[in-house]
């Protein structure tokens, strides 16, 4: 059985994780891959769940450990990263692994795993969409909007790169795309 990984990437805001959770609800054979991150867990997000929350000196042992598969600073000060022991949990339990991490990370995946990886880029409609879904999230200072924003910027550039690009203006229209791509993946590659 194949090792197959599926690595949807995104600026924030694009509206990547409702995508990614509406696939997991779907279709069983996927499963998420839990990244781990160097930053303290948000009021509403849970340990284990939706991220290993390390600390800065949990995370920099990881890394002298060697137990990334991939790892980055993904905003100065913040790091994030995908386990070995993670990727491997999953396809032991004969899954397709879904990831839902930052573009340099996704596209060091894809460079790793070639066609055993599909690469999606997932896109907000404009810039000005973006901004709307940042501010109404109501969970971080315009500071870190603006960072969040300039960061999307560059990103954007580097969809190129990825296998397909999905817009995600409507939640259920790019559902349904990205499910048509997954299979397609799945069907063809061997
Ligand atoms: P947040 O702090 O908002 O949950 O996530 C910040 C960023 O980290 C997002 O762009 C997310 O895609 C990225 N990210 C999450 N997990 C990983 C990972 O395992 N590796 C990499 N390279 N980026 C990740």
């Amino acid at each position: 059985m194949q090792k197959k990984l599926i690595i949807l990437s995104a600026p924030s805001g694009a509206g990547k994780t409702s995508i990614v959770k509406r696939l997991l609800q779907k279709h069983a054979h996927l499963s998420f891959s839990i990244s781990a991150a160097s930053r303290e867990a948000r009021i509403n997000e849970v340990n284990g769940v939706d991220y290993y929350f390390l600390g800065k000196a949990g995370f920099e042992q990881k890394i002298s450990e060697n137990a990334f598969l991939e790892w980055e600073e993904v905003y100065p000060g913040q790091y994030y990263g995908t386990l070995h022991s993670e990727v491997e949990r999953l396809w032991s339990e004969g899954k397709t692994v879904v990831f839902d991490i930052d573009v340099v990370g996704a596209l060091n995946l894809k460079k790793q795993f070639g066609n055993n990886a599909l690469a999606l880029f997932v896109k907000a409609p404009s810039i000005e969409v973006l901004h709307q879904r940042l501010r109404s999230r109501n969970t971080e200072s315009e500071e870190k909007i603006a960072m969040r924003i300039s960061k999307a910027e560059k990103e954007s550039a580097k969809a190129t790169a990825f296998d397909a690009v999905v817009i995600n203006d409507n939640l259920e229209t790019a559902v349904a795309e990205t499910e048509a791509l997954i299979a397609h993946f799945l069907e063809n590659e061997s």
